[in-house]
């Protein structure tokens, strides 16, 4: 399936559509999500066209991957999450509910997760 250049997260990037910026450099751009989870919920998006994360592991420059990952580092210090802790997550494909095809992390913080995942009934 091809990327496609009308999802949220790409006329976000293009300044299409406006979004809660927290974060920008070269190669990310984090905003606050609309529906919040959690006290903190920010999504940190790579600036490049990738899916998911299969995707951009797989073809992303080593420049670009370093650089995102960066990023998402300094979102979680910047936002003050670093003392208390935080988690990431990032959905790939239908069991996982992906809802945007832009690869995204989503950083939440400012609470206590819980366990790592519901259990199934
Ligand atoms: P996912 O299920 O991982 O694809 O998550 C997509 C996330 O994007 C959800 O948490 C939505 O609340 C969030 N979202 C959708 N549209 C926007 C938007 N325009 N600005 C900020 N967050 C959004």
């Amino acid at each position: 399936m091809a990327y496609d250049d009308q999802n949220i997260f790409a006329r976000i990037l293009k300044g299409e559509i406006p979004c809660d910026k927290v974060y920008e450099d070269d190669h990310a751009l984090a905003f606050n999500d609309i529906n919040p989870q959690a006290p903190v919920h920010v999504l940190v998006i790579p600036k490049g066209r990738y899916q998911s994360l299969d995707d951009f592991s797989e073809k992303a420059p080593e420049a670009e991957i370093a650089g995102f990952i960066r990023a998402v580092g300094n979102v979680a210090r910047e936002l003050g999450l670093t003392g208390d802790g935080y988690r990431i997550l990032a959905n790939h494909g239908a069991d996982a509910r992906q809802e945007v095809p832009h690869f995204h992390v989503h950083v939440f913080g400012k609470r206590d997760m819980g366990p790592m995942l519901r259990r199934e009934r």
